[in-house]
């Protein structure tokens, strides 16, 4: 093998999303050209555009870097071949058949945006232990031209949404292609007149993705621009673009060849997808009632929160309008179909997506057991006639991809002391007792590694600031630039809105004052995270927080790092040592920001809310517990900062600043290894998604149609 055409499989390699949780794939492009590394953020497909023909001379010529890149490839060859995985073990009479997961948003890398938030990482992280575990799958979303926004903060705290073009160079995807190896570009009918999408592939180790592009030459201007960004446009942008994704996903996947057994709905906005199988069904001569059973039998839904505004309800004029085109055969059914997306909110009835999915999902799932009961709670009236004890509504609580959310240090850990394949029994309790048999001062020097990591990160980027974009001195210090590298540090890190109640740590802002510069026990704080771009009242929230941040009172121990994403999120999970999570009850539906945090040895203090009510067990984290009347939101707030203030004065801060003789809190790292060693085999993606496979994929793989 010439090394030339050793190299050209680099490429390969940068295109398959695999590398970004296999560390010896890693280490092939973070070895290949440190600075050019870090100056993407870990983007190869990025670094192999702008990388000096040099630095692969000298890759080339080094037998320690061509042997890790050797290893990679076998690596990945034996990633491709699905043979042995447990998918295949468990299920061997479902081999050769296909589940569809549908997604607004995935969240898989920084490189590709095509996330917000919460939705996004679980649906990326579902997608790659499918790959791990062998599940067939495959994924259907937007790959969309300008994604998410960046968020830039102003000098009095106002969220600026910055609105990138996707460099397609820099970006893992390719054009997928139909069986006869033409372009795959889909036809739907929107409105009166019909909408191309092209078909973008990326890949995922076993898994692919099918990503729909409406930015096409042949396209309107207006319709070229619908599935320009995530969560960007109006009511009229939304519903058609719900429109494409499912009608249209549905669309595409047949002409790739490719006929799932079961289609999985991420949340509703995918419910459309039902409406185009009804009609493939009726037009293959199936009655209604019968393709309805048909679709009930092979769908999955998964529900994702309680708060209202997260479920998308349009007025029924507004659909007609954009559905015109898309009914062929099913017309004569028309008033049938509106019926199943039918729900009154108590602002009249509107076409409600939540309620379509419902009425045409055979199995519904919340994501943890609090959010299973809220849920049915919550959509009892779409069965009026079914006691709640029998209401198809079940839970499978998130979990995180194990090796895209743990540090190298921790892991490196593990491999240490439960063996090389920890990885293959991680989500075994029993296996995991052994976390309490790591050394104390091991444990210790990987925590403060990490801790360090984090504020070089924070600095890095605040210079960045000061030097490149010249911001005023004040905002350095909001950036996190007075934190101390020693000091107990809590992250927060998540979506600006109000039910997650960003402030509540200041409701009595001078004791957090006295809490935060205690002498010789300081407490700092870490913030980030974006708001919604069509929501003020979160903007607002992040103003105040921004605020505080350059309040002298606080001493600087206050910081706002920007544009929260995959990125900063691995370095706030895994640098800070508390992860703080406190959520107006029973509003969080699971949460899994403070379950990366716990596998990285970060516990978890948090209301008892999402997977925190099942996850504390007493001695791996902290639970806030108020006592208030829950429906007098004042008292409740009150009481919660109290309860948060007392934990942290008296246990926190004892716990992290009490030493030994060798400098290490021991009584910190006990709840530390408790913490790795409860969260790590419950909350892993891994037993989530054979969760998913046993309780949710196989009944429909293999069932009889549901009549209800
Ligand atoms: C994990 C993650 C989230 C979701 O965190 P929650 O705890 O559900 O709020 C959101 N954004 C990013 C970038 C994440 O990595």
């Amino acid at each position: 093998m010439s090394p030339r055409h050793d190299l050209n499989r680099l490429a390969e390699l940068a295109h398959n999303l695999w590398w970004s949780w296999t560390p010896d794939a890693r280490n092939v492009f973070r070895r290949l050209d440190y600075p050019l590394w870090r100056d993407t953020s870990h983007n190869p497909v990025r670094m192999l555009n702008l990388v000096a023909p040099e630095a692969l001379e000298r890759a080339v010529a080094d037998p320690a870097w061509l042997a890790n890149y050797e290893r990679a490839l076998a690596r990945l060859e034996a990633a491709r071949d699905a043979r042995g995985t447990w998918f295949q073990r468990e299920c061997p009479e479902q081999i050769g058949k296909t589940i569809a997961y549908f997604s607004a948003e995935f969240a898989l890398h920084q490189s590709l945006p095509i996330y917000a938030g919460g939705l996004g990482v679980l649906a990326g992280d579902h997608c790659k232990e499918a790959s791990d575990l062998g599940v067939p799958l495959v994924g259907v979303g937007f790959m969309y031209p300008q994604g998410y926004f960046h968020q830039e903060v102003s000098a009095d705290g106002w969220q600026q949404e910055i609105y990138e073009k996707l460099n397609w160079g820099d970006a893992p995807v390719t054009q997928a292609l139909t069986p006869n190896g033409t372009p795959c570009v889909t036809a739907v009918p929107l409105g009166s007149r019909t909408v191309l999408m092209s078909v973008w592939q990326v890949r995922a180790g076993r898994v692919t993705l099918y990503l729909l592009d409406t930015d096409l030459e042949e396209n309107a201007p207006w319709d070229r621009a619908l599935s320009a960004r995530l969560y960007g446009g109006d009511r009229e942008t939304r519903v058609q673009q719900e429109i494409l994704l499912g009608v249209g996903g549905v669309r595409a996947l047949k002409l790739l060849g490719i006929q799932p057994s079961v289609y999985h709905l991420n949340e509703g906005h995918a419910a459309f997808a039902s409406l185009q199988r009804i009609r493939d069904l009726a037009e293959n001569g199936a009655g209604f009632d019968a393709a309805l059973a048909e679709v009930r039998r092979s769908t999955v839904f998964t529900t994702h929160t309680p708060v209202a505004a997260g479920h998308d309800a349009f007025p029924f004029h507004m659909v007609e309008t954009h559905l015109a085109g898309a009914w062929g055969d099913l017309g004569t059914y028309r008033e049938r179909f509106f019926a199943l997306a039918q729900y009154d909110n108590g602002s009249g009835p509107m076409f409600n997506m939540t309620a379509l999915a419902l009425r045409t999902a055979g199995a519904v799932n919340g994501v943890s057991q609090l959010h299973g009961e809220v849920t049915k709670t919550m959509w009892q009236p779409i069965w009026p006639e079914t006691p709640r004890e029998q209401l198809p509504v079940a839970f499978v609580t998130n979990g995180v991809h194990v090796p895209t959310w743990m540090s190298s240090e921790i892991a490196a850990l593990l491999e240490k002391h439960l063996g090389a394949d920890w990885i293959d029994h991680h989500d075994d309790p029993a296996f995991c007792q052994r976390v309490m048999d790591i050394p104390d001062g091991e444990l210790w020097e990987a925590r403060q590694a990490l801790r360090s990591f984090l504020f070089g990160f924070i600095r890095e980027r605040a210079r960045n600031r000061w030097t490149q974009d010249g911001v005023a001195a004040t905002r350095i210090v909001a950036a996190g630039t007075m934190l101390d590298h020693n000091s107990l540090t809590i992250g927060f890190a998540r979506r600006f809105t109000g039910y997650k109640r960003p402030e509540l740590i200041f409701s009595d802002a001078d004791r957090l004052a006295r809490i935060l510069s205690a002498h010789g026990r300081p407490v700092q704080i870490l913030f980030a995270g974006k708001a919604h771009p069509a929501d003020d009242v979160g903007k607002h929230h992040l103003q105040d927080i921004y605020r505080r941040t350059l309040d002298p009172k606080f001493g600087g121990r206050i910081a706002f790092l920007e544009d929260y994403d995959l990125h900063v999120a691995h370095f706030l999970v895994q640098g800070c040592d508390v992860w703080l999570n406190n959520p107006r009850k029973p509003l969080e539906a699971s949460g899994t920001s403070g379950m990366k945090a716990a596998i990285n040895g970060t516990p978890h203090l948090s209301i008892g809310d999402g997977w925190w009510a099942e996850g504390f067990t007493g001695t791996n984290g902290w639970l806030i517990e108020g006592q208030a009347d829950p429906n007098d939101h004042g008292a409740q707030d009150w009481a919660d900062a109290q309860a948060l203030y007392a934990i942290i004065e008296e246990q926190l801060v004892p716990a992290f600043y009490e030493r030994d003789d060798r400098g290490i809190p021991r009584r910190w790292l006990k709840i530390v290894k408790q913490s790795i060693r409860t969260v790590l085999p419950q909350f892993s993606a891994r037993r989530m998604v054979k969760e998913y496979v046993k309780t949710m994929y196989q009944p429909a793989l293999g069932g009889q149609p549901v009549a209800r």
